[in-house]
């Protein structure tokens, strides 16, 4: 089916007991479509665990992604945490395959003391052999860098859409909240639509079909990303994103990262489905 899915970053909070099998059952009691599986704070699961989820999420239709750990760097000085990224990247991306997830979103890095074409060179050598990797070993899914929301943080848009470009098996997470934070502006219609012309410059208007999305309140400073907000207290112009997304006829998936987690994910289901 056409159109975007809406799901929220990690297990709803309204969940009865936290567990992942817990959390597909209530995004599907609650009317949503998706999930993101937390692997922020390590891989939590391991792979014989992997089965009741996938068999209960198709059973459900309940699409899944996943998020690898924060801790990751491809741009670190010390090759041990290079290689430490490399390994958690790839054991995440397994992991969430295994569980019928078709993206994982991760952080590529930090510009640290280099210049921002600098840092792109080493992420794009280091993330490369996980890549190629995954595809040799038949995971069928897709590495998703992400936005990010800081100015220390490499992932500004064009850096993300050129290393998807680049790198087969990558597609970006654009994180329209983090942009915004990141930018202090692109928070208006034109400016989201400029966003997604950009993508399919680099990607081809199919990405505009198989998106993947974070979106959240958000507060921020000139460094930008503070903190995730709910929408209701941030500036945050989901309602022109929304439109801007159905105008364009895009696809894919949106994460809500909102601290009310399903209760934004709700309202963004709903005021895209109320766009006439
Ligand atoms: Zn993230």
């Amino acid at each position: 089916m056409a159109g975007l899915l809406f799901g929220t970053a990690g297990i709803p909070y309204s969940t009865p007991k936290h567990t992942t099998q817990n959390g597909i059952h209530r995004v599907a009691e609650l009317g949503l479509d998706g999930m993101e599986i937390e692997f922020v704070r390590g891989v939590y699961m391991k792979a014989p665990d992997t089965n009741p989820v996938r068999i209960l999420s198709e059973l459900l239709r309940i699409k899944l992604s996943a998020h690898a750990p924060y801790y990751l760097n491809f741009n670190a000085v010390e090759e041990n945490k290079v290689k430490m990224s490399q390994h958690l990247l790839y054991q995440s991306a397994k992991t969430a395959s295994l569980c019928g997830a078709g993206s994982l979103v991760f952080h590529p890095g930090f510009y640290l003391t280099d210049s921002p074409s600098a840092a792109y060179e080493a992420i794009r050598d280091n993330i490369r052999p996980v890549a190629e990797r995954l595809q040799k070993e038949g995971f069928p899914i897709s590495l998703r860098p992400e936005v990010s929301g800081k100015v220390t943080q490499f992932g500004d848009l064009k850096e993300t859409m050129a290393l998807c470009s680049e790198i087969p098996g990558l597609l970006p997470t654009i994180d329209f909240s983090h942009y915004h934070a990141r930018t202090g502006k692109f928070n208006s219609y034109s400016e989201f639509s400029f966003m997604l012309t950009t993508m399919a410059d680099y990607l081809g208007e199919s990405a505009l079909k198989n998106m993947h999305i974070h979106i959240s309140g958000i507060d921020y400073s000139p460094r930008g990303e503070r903190q995730h907000l709910n929408l209701a207290e941030s500036d945050f112009n989901y309602k022109e994103l929304l439109l801007c997304l159905r105008d364009k006829g895009c696809a894919g998936l949106v994460i809500c990262e909102s601290p009310n987690l399903e209760e934004d994910a709700l309202l963004l289901k709903e005021t895209y489905f109320s766009l006439a």
